[in-house]
């Protein structure tokens, strides 16, 4: 197998439809835990729990107390050079398209187009009742003026952001789009997720049942490893730098 990011470059420029599939490791070199490393959020807390859609019907006060001040981190923190790497392939037609289990944006937020987000993201906030659409500013400024840091629709209704939670149902209009990325790449790079969250845990599996070819680069291992033409054990940003700076070369 082969492990150097000049082997992840040539993998790339023989690539006629290459895909990217990333997860919370992307962003750690941004400041933002993930889930599963050491440190990471399910060190501190159960996501089954605050991440929930039963807490956020029975207990708002609970999920907001641990999602308000995540909306801050998250709206202080910025690209790093693996989100800019990305966006740069995609920019040169070497990647087609960019699917994320992230609700961060900062691929979106580094120059990427279109990007696939399979669990939502931070983008706005909307009445479970009613439907009524606000900003996250105004999320923000509503959960802040509240006594317990609820925000809440004129309605009365509690609001909640466009972020997937545990229990609710998944995007279908993102989740067909992954499919279709998936099914229509001959190679997938995956970076920074542990893959075994679903359904994105089934897309390198797609890839590969039609002929495709897979790359990871991820520091921890996956099922997928004995699968990989190309598997990279390292930080993100450097690697995907490096890959920059070999298909220059
Ligand atoms: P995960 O936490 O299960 O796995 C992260 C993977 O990235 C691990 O394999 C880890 O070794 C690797 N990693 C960590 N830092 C890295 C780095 N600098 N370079 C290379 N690899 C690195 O993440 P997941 O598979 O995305 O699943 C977690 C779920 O939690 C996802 O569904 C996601 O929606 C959500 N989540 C999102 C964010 C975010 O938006 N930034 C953050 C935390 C969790």
């Amino acid at each position: 197998m082969r492990n150097a990011p000049e082997d992840l470059a040539a993998l790339l420029r023989e690539a006629e439809h290459a895909v990217v599939l990333t997860g919370a490791g992307i962003s750690t070199e941004s400041g933002i835990p993930d889930f599963r490393s050491a440190g990471g959020l399910w060190e501190n807390y159960d996501p089954m729990t605050v991440a929930s859609m039963r807490t956020f019907m029975d207990d708002p006060a609970l999920f907001w107390r641990f999602h308000r001040p995540r909306i801050d981190m998250l709206g202080a923190v910025d690209p790093n050079p693996a989100h800019e790497a990305v966006a740069e392939l995609q920019r040169r037609g070497i990647v087609r398209s960019v699917i994320t289990q992230n609700i961060d944006r900062l691929h979106s937020r580094a120059g990427a187009v279109d990007v696939i987000e399979v669990h939502g993201s931070l983008d706005a906030g909307r009445c479970m009742r009613c439907d009524h659409a606000v900003s996250m500013d105004e999320v923000c400024a509503r959960a802040d003026a509240a006594e317990d840091g609820v925000p809440r629709c004129d309605c009365g209704f509690q609001m909640k952001t466009g972020v997937v939670l545990f229990g609710e149902q998944m995007p279908t209009q993102a989740i067909n789009a992954a499919y279709d990325a998936a099914e229509s790449a001959d190679v997938m790079l995956v970076i920074g997720s542990s893959l075994v969250v679903a359904p994105v845990s089934q897309l390198p599996g797609v890839v590969l049942s039609r002929g495709g070819r897979l790359a990871i680069l991820t520091e921890s291992e996956t099922d997928y490893d004995p699968h990989c033409t190309v598997r990279i054990h390292e930080k993100a940003g450097p690697t995907m730098q490096a890959v920059l700076a070999a298909l220059d070369a």
